[in-house]
Formats: C-alpha cells, sequence, structure tokens
C-alpha cells in the first residue's frame, strides 16, 4: 500500500444529511480492499452543520426563534420522541432550513435541507461551473472545506482526489471545492463521478468540458477507473461486505436512528419504462446473489438495528422472495415495481414479518392507457389490488404521480384523482411530479422541442405537449383541483418537508 497514490474522496454539498453516501462508501470499500490508501469525507453533512454554528442576524421573529433554537432542533431530529410528533417535527425542520437560508443570504445563494441555488450560476451550464471553481471563496461552504481540506492534505497529501456528484444540488458546490483544490494543490489528480456526471456524459459529444480543471469525468461504476489510477489490484477473492462505512461518522446525520443505504443491484430488472434513463442508457441488470446480500447485510448491521434503505431502481420480486426467507434483521425500505406478488397476501405479511416498513411504488397514473404508453407493465386492477394489500399488511406506502406525459391530457389526469381518492385509506405518503422530458431519450426525437434550461449541460427539453396538455395547465390542475380533496391534502401533509421518503418511514415504525 506504502507506493500507491492515497485517494480522497468527497461527497459535495448540499445532499440531505441524513444518511451517509453509498456511492462513496462503496468505492472506498473497494480501493481500500485493492491495497490503496482511501480516505473519505461528507463534505455536504460537514458544511451544512457548520454553516448551522455561525453567529447570524435575525430581523424577524421566525427567523430569530430558528436560529435560537437551532442545537435543540439538531438534537431532537437525531432522536426518536421528534418523530412521534409531526407538527413539532415539521417546525425543527422548517427552523433548521430557515436558519441555512439565513446562511447562504450574505453569499446570495439558496440553500436549504435539499437544495442549493444561485441566482448568478446555473449547475447545467458548464461555464457556469466553471465561474464557480474560479470564485470558490464566494462559495458559502468555503470556510468549511477549505479548513477540512488544508488539514487532510497535511496529514497526508491524496494524490487524487474523487468527487461523488448524484445531484443538480451539489455540482456548484462541487466546482467551488475543485477550484481550492486546483489553487491550492495543484498536481492532484481530480477525478468527478456519480450520477449527475453519468448523465451528463451521455449528453453527443459533450467530451469534458471542463478540461485544465478537471481530469477525469468517469461515467457508471468508478471503481474500476479508481482502482487503475491508484495502481490498485482488484479485490479478487476478498468476500467482505460491499460498503465501508466506518470513516462516517454516523452519530451526526440528522435521523434517529442510523440508516444503511444499500444496493442490491444495478441496473433495473424491467427496463422498459418510456423515458426511463435505465432505458435509454441500455445500462445493464447486474443483481447481486440474494445470499451474497444476507451476508452482507448481516455483518454491515450488525447489533445495530440501522434502518435499511435499499436504492435499487426496483427490488425484485426473487430478491423479496429471499429477503422473506431470509429476514435481515433489521426494518427496511425500498423501491418496488408494481407486481402481481404485492398483492398476494401471504408474500405482503412475509414482507412486514421481515422488517418491511415502508414500500416506494412509481405508480404514475390512475389511467391504464397512460401506463400502457409509459410501458410500465402494470394493470390499474393490480395497483389497486397492491395498495390495499400492502395496507392490511401493515407495510406503508409511498406513492409516486407523475402529471403532464404525452399520453396524458384532463381527462386521463382526473382518473388518476378519482384512483387516488378511491385508494386515498391504503396511501400514506405522495409525491406529485410534473414530467420532464429527458433530451436523450428515444420517446424525445419523436416530439417537436426547444431547450428547457438554457445550458450546455441540460438533461431536459421542452415540447409541444401531443393533446395540448402544457406544463402550466398541468400545475394548475394539480394546485386547484388535484390538492384541494381533504382525503389528499391529509396524504401531502404527511410528507416529511425536505427530507421526503428519507425520513419517511421513521414515522411508520417503532423507534
Ligand atoms: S421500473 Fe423504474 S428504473 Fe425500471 S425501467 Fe421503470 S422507471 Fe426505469
Amino acid at each position: 500500500m506504502a507506493n500507491n497514490p492515497s485517494i480522497l474522496l468527497i461527497y459535495p454539498p448540499v445532499a440531505k444529511p441524513c444518511e451517509p453516501p453509498a456511492g462513496v462508501a462503496r468505492l472506498a470499500r473497494v480501493l481500500r480492499a485493492g491495497g490503496v490508501d482511501c480516505r473519505v469525507y461528507d463534505a455536504s453533512q460537514d458544511g451544512l452543520l457548520a454553516l448551522l454554528q455561525l453567529p447570524l442576524e435575525a430581523e424577524d421573529t421566525w427567523s430569530h426563534r430558528a436560529l435560537i433554537h437551532r442545537e435543540d432542533h439538531l438534537a431532537a431530529l437525531r432522536s426518536p420522541d421528534l418523530y412521534r410528533q409531526a407538527d413539532r417535527y415539521k417546525r425543527a425542520v422548517m427552523d433548521v432550513n430557515r436558519a441555512l437560508q439565513l446562511a447562504g443570504q450574505p453569499a446570495g445563494v439558496a440553500i436549504s435541507l435539499a437544495n442549493y441555488g444561485s441566482k448568478d450560476l446555473s449547475p447545467v451550464r458548464s461555464r457556469d461551473l466553471l465561474r464557480a471553481a474560479e470564485t470558490f471563496e464566494a462559495n458559502p461552504f468555503f470556510p468549511s472545506f477549505s479548513n477540512k481540506l488544508t488539514a487532510l492534505f497535511r496529514d497526508r497529501e491524496p494524490a487524487i482526489v474523487g468527487f461523488s456528484i448524484n445531484f443538480m444540488s451539489q455540482a456548484l458546490c462541487a466546482f467551488a471545492m475543485i477550484g481550492f483544490i486546483r489553487s491550492r494543490f495543484p498536481a492532484t489528480r481530480i477525478v468527478c463521478g456519480g450520477g449527475l456526471v453519468t448523465s451528463w456524459m451521455h449528453i453527443p459529444g459533450v467530451g469534458n468540458p471542463f478540461q485544465g480543471l478537471v481530469d477525469d469525468l468517469v461515467a457508471g461504476p468508478g471503481e474500476a477507473a479508481l482502482l487503475t489510477m491508484a495502481g490498485g489490484h482488484p479485490p479478487g477473492t476478498d468476500t467482505g461486505p460491499s460498503y465501508d462505512y466506518a470513516a462516517f461518522d454516523r452519530a451526526r446525520y440528522l435521523a434517529p436512528r442510523p440508516v444503511l443505504p444499500y444496493s442490491t443491484s444495478r441496473g433495473c430488472y424491467w427496463r422498459k419504462c418510456a423515458f426511463c434513463p435505465e432505458k435509454a442508457e441500455k445500462s445493464d441488470y447486474r443483481p447481486m446473489a440474494p445470499a451474497a446480500v444476507a451476508d452482507d447485510l448481516a455483518v454491515l448491521a450488525g447489533a445495530s438495528r440501522p434502518l435499511i434503505h435499499f436504492l435499487d431502481n426496483a427490488l425484485s420480486p426473487r430478491l423479496l422472495a429471499h429477503l422473506i426467507d431470509n429476514p435481515p434483521g433489521a426494518p427496511w425500505y425500498g423501491f418496488v415495481r408494481v407486481t402481481p406478488h404485492l398483492a398476494d397476501p401471504d408474500f405482503a405479511a412475509g414482507l412486514r414479518a421481515a422488517g418491511c416498513v415502508m414500500l416506494k411504488l412509481g405508480v404514475e397514473s390512475g389511467d391504464q392507457d397512460v401506463l400502457d404508453a409509459l410501458s410500465k407493465g402494470v394493470d390499474i386492477a393490480t395497483v389497486s389490488a397492491v395498495l390495499n394489500n400492502l395496507k392490511t399488511a401493515g407495510i406503508a406506502t409511498y406513492v409516486y404521480l407523475l402529471f403532464g406525459t404525452p399520453a396524458e391530457d384532463l381527462a386521463r389526469a382526473r382518473r388518476t384523482l378519482d384512483f387516488t381518492l378511491a385508494h386515498a385509506h391504503a396511501i400514506d405518503f405522495l409525491n406529485l411530479a410534473v414530467f420532464n422530458l429527458p433530451a436523450y431519450s428515444e420517446e424525445a426525437a419523436a416530439l417537436p422541442t426547444v431547450p428547457f434550461y438554457d445550458g450546455d449541460l441540460s438533461l431536459y427539453r421542452e415540447f409541444a405537449h401531443p393533446q395540448g396538455w402544457q406544463r402550466d395547465q398541468v400545475r394548475r390542475f394539480l394546485s386547484g383541483e388535484f390538492k384541494k380533496p381533504a382525503p389528499i391534502r391529509t396524504i401531502l401533509q404527511n410528507d416529511p418537508p425536505f427530507f421526503t421518503s428519507n425520513h419517511a418511514a421513521f414515522f411508520r415504525m417503532r423507534l
């Protein structure tokens, strides 16, 4: 190990500070098993908590209250009691978020627990990202990341720094950090990967728009590329767990018990839904052997009984059946496709007994024609049976609906409203989204489009809706009609602000 270059992996702000970053933990595991000296730095969690320590001025009563109580709120967000009182929880989250807003104001940026927005710089324009790198001292996280990076480099200078950039909310701060490292430690090799970088690299002709600043952009899983750069050896017959979370300070995350993010597969076993990047990017489906998942979870979960957050695009029925027979010994939740298995009372009861507290379901629409046009492979009667069955089994449901798809019109959107009302008793949480047309999907080629955001890294395009059901009409329908009935308002009020599904399960489990 001594002769290999060392690597520092960074998770930049802003991402929800409630669980450690799985992609970084996975890379760290593979690199260490390959003999590479690898350290990790969750700059998002660290940076957000540092902002919340700043001495700040309040001009109104709410801000004053938020600043006075921020330490108490942070402590409460890490304790079970708060998750038994929805109103207190919401107040704590909104106050903490208010304090973050105040911390961003001097720099002219909007910081929240889940987002980062600048009025001057856009994360979908490469020239703005380069500008963020040039003006790194103006970034509100600069004091925390410059101190931490300086200490890490002083301790042991890494030859390679890898950034895991998964969300648009991380891009501008990632580039500010890159600008700092380039300016202070110019010999460092800088590598960027993660979900957002992977999507950028699928933009035709994009190349590396950050030449001279970023040395390498890696699409897809980064293990092999980083191992090669660092001169590590393939892990070989090493059979340890797939993630290394040991270096993350679990006690600092805003959750009432540790969360263990874990993926049993890459890609999606279905890979047919229209507009889905898994289909457009033709990603392979690579599941782990179920027995290996069970072994892994037994080691990773240990005695701490974390909440397991399955990150798979969709947990396969085969894996679910394995979990029923081999419960992981800790509560868990994740995304599933709606399949007939879930309408089977014994299967659902088995899932519940195996620790399943919540399932996330991409229902998308209550109209069969829309579901067929999206190639969801689901019939609406099965969706109905699944929701009722999961309710009976005691498994909470987090339902995702998508409005404004090309096959939808007002009448079909109203069918989704009727379906939701008819199943409101069986829906715990609802996510309502307005459809964005992925710019490089197969289906986009058949629609007349114009750029959605002005930016070379924009992943979406505006389109002329075939039924004239445009985004502003969809939004008016959602606010003026869909969200009005009391049963739907009640479900929407259940949604944890900012943390959404990452905290939802805590409200449906014994803590
Ligand atoms: S199930 Fe989800 S990930 Fe799989 S193809 Fe459909 S939308 Fe994509």
